[in-house]
């Protein structure tokens, strides 16, 4: 697989699935007709016409610094109950451990797992399953969470928000003594750091990495799909706070808007980096043409 080389970083992913999401229950109050000026910006990768549903990875972006090998957000997992996502329900497949593999990882390569939030998509292969027990993949990997999205979601436990990703893929890295729990302005060095962006999750963060002039930014979920750029105000149903996530989005997008910062979000259409350019009064997303 290609690495994308951007200064001394490389920026690689590991692709774990392809899920659709139904567009009208992504986006409730979106009709078709908002849909319909921006198909093409997703289509095809993004977008199947025919059932109206959104086409979205599960991936984790990886990247090596000169210091450092990190994983960002850790996909969905094997052997994991989530009864209510068929697509990563007690899963059983070696596809993300291949796709490490195919960059040349293993799972002893990774320094640091750093997540932008702990939604189920995103901290599933933090552990695997092992003799019965929940045990850490990466078995040489500091593992980095903030401390209040942990204490959010210790406490939270409901049908749309089931605690079962936090008990078998946060807290027993927690009780392996691997977690890091930081503020959401942690720096890990000059090369690394964490921006609050919360609104999808309570103390969602996005994952900056530098090196000289090349910037990159791994933001999570704070945006679904490029259609956002056109209209932030958009709610995406899995956001726990939708207006705050709609005024983190359009700040961020606000921020980064014509510069050189690559945005890597975590569900655009592959291949999901690129950039922020204006576009009439609001944004539109670029895709690197270089692509990882
Ligand atoms: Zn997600």
């Amino acid at each position: 697989m290609a690495h994308r080389q951007l200064g001394d970083l490389q920026i690689m992913r590991a692709l774990e699935m392809l899920f659709t999401f139904d567009a009208d229950a992504m986006f409730p109050d979106v009709t078709r007709e908002q849909w319909a000026p921006y198909l093409d910006w997703i289509t095809p990768q993004g977008y199947d016409p025919e059932t109206h549903k959104l086409i979205m990875p599960v991936q984790s972006y990886i990247v090596r610094t000169p210091h450092h090998t990190i994983l960002v957000d850790a996909c969905a997992g094997n052997h994991k109950n989530r009864p209510g996502r068929p697509y990563w329900h007690m899963k059983s497949d070696n596809t993300y451990l291949k796709a490490l593999a195919n960059n040349g990882l293993c799972v002893e390569d990774i320094d640091f797992v750093m997540c932008t939030h702990l939604h189920s998509d995103h901290v599933g292969w933090n552990t695997r399953l092992q003799d019965g027990r929940w045990v850490p993949t990466f078995p040489n990997a500091r593992y980095v969470f903030t401390e209040n999205e942990l204490v959010a979601w210790r406490d939270i436990g409901n049908e749309k928000f089931p605690r079962n990703p936090i008990e078998d893929s946060v807290l027993p890295i927690v009780e392996a003594g691997r977690a890091d729990l930081v503020k959401n302005d942690f720096a890990l060095d000059d090369h690394v750091w964490l921006e609050p962006t919360p609104g999808h999750t309570p103390d969602h963060v996005a994952i900056h990495f530098n090196s000289g002039n090349a910037r990159a930014v791994m933001c999570g979920d704070l945006i679904h799909t490029p259609v956002q750029c056109a209209h932030p105000e958009w709610e995406a149903w899995p956001d726990w706070d939708s207006k705050r996530g709609c005024a983190t989005r359009r700040a961020f997008l606000d921020r980064y808007c014509d510069t050189d910062t690559l945005i890597c979000p975590a569900h655009f259409p592959l291949p999901s980096s690129g950039r922020i350019v204006s576009w009439n009064d609001a944004y539109r997303f670029e895709v690197d043409d270089q692509r990882c």
